[in-house]
């Protein structure tokens, strides 16, 4: 059976483009996809153990921000380039899996969630292919975001991820990434039970927490943004790490405006967030 292939192939349709197979994968051992929708395995070079045998309950989901399949996939397969993922989501909805569940792929680098700093051991981290920020953004397809979905479905189910450990590379590191931003339906992936969402809050003029505020109420935010599970010192001063922290949030839970403001609608809907969390979760993010 040829590399990339596997048997439970689901590429029947002459349209679809042959996956580039970097040359360093050719020399990997191959593997049983994990889940049911993987059409094709490239193996990659890159991971390790996850600390500690931790079993991952957490999803990160990532954008490739590449410009081209081709190139994403050489990143997060050969050898030396230090990133992988265990899964990659194309455009066309086809599922490509890179590294075992069982294994920590590097995909979350420097990041921290509900106090825990090894989001790679503890996850399992997904790459979309999508151009990125740096590369026009365009819209995510919607047989891609049905194939993210499904794909998250089946890992919650056999992993045991709750609702609210589905994120985005930004809210675990909020100073570094963007992906998978703004324009990612997240609340449609919470119509099928993946993700924890509320309707946001509408904008509405008032007061606002920013850049240089000080004093209790940016303490209080703070506290909640901690709670919620960011990594976020409560210092009562808006410094810009808070800036990144609230337009992390923003990009996830109130994506009509990413300015990294605190207004009405922000400190409403992170409130909104909290007090739909299930207890045991605020229990974990208030240790
Ligand atoms: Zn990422």
């Amino acid at each position: 059976m040829p590399l990339g292939s596997s048997p439970f192939n689901g590429s029947d349709s002459k349209r679809q483009r042959p996956l580039p197979i970097p040359r360093t994968s050719a020399d990997m051992t191959t593997f049983t996809p994990d889940s049911s929708t993987v059409s094709d395995v490239i193996p990659s070079a890159n991971y390790g153990d996850r600390s500690k045998g931790r079993l991952p309950d957490m999803i990160v989901l990532h954008y490739t921000g590449m410009p081209d399949v081709e190139g994403a996939i050489t990143q997060l397969c050969s050898a030396g380039t230090d990133v992988s993922a265990h899964y990659i989501v194309l455009e066309d909805g086809r599922i490509v899996q890179c590294v075992p569940e069982a294994r920590r792929a590097w995909h979350a680098g420097v990041s921290s969630w509900s106090g825990e700093e090894d989001i790679n051991s503890c996850s399992i981290g997904i790459e979309i292919v999508n151009r990125g920020h740096d590369w026009g953004y365009p819209d995510f397809p919607s047989r891609q975001i049905a194939a993210v979905t499904a794909l998250c479905r089946g890992i919650m189910l056999r992993r045991n991820v709750p609702t609210h450990r589905v994120l985005g590379h930004s809210d675990v590191a909020p100073a570094r990434k963007k992906d998978p931003g703004e324009k990612f339906p997240w609340h449609s992936l919470a119509n099928s039970g993946v993700g924890h969402w509320v309707q946001p809050a509408a904008i509405v003029r008032g007061e606002t927490l920013k850049l240089g505020s000080i004093g209790d109420d940016v303490r209080d935010l703070q506290l909640a943004l901690a709670r919620y599970g960011y990594g976020l010192p409560a210092t009562g001063k808006y410094d810009g790490l808070t800036m990144e922290v609230v337009a992390a949030f923003q990009r996830h839970f109130r994506p009509a405006r990413v300015d990294g403001i605190a207004d009405r609608s922000t400190f409403t809907t992170l409130h909104s967030l909290l007090s739909s969390l299930p207890a045991e979760a605020i229990a974990v993010a208030a240790k």
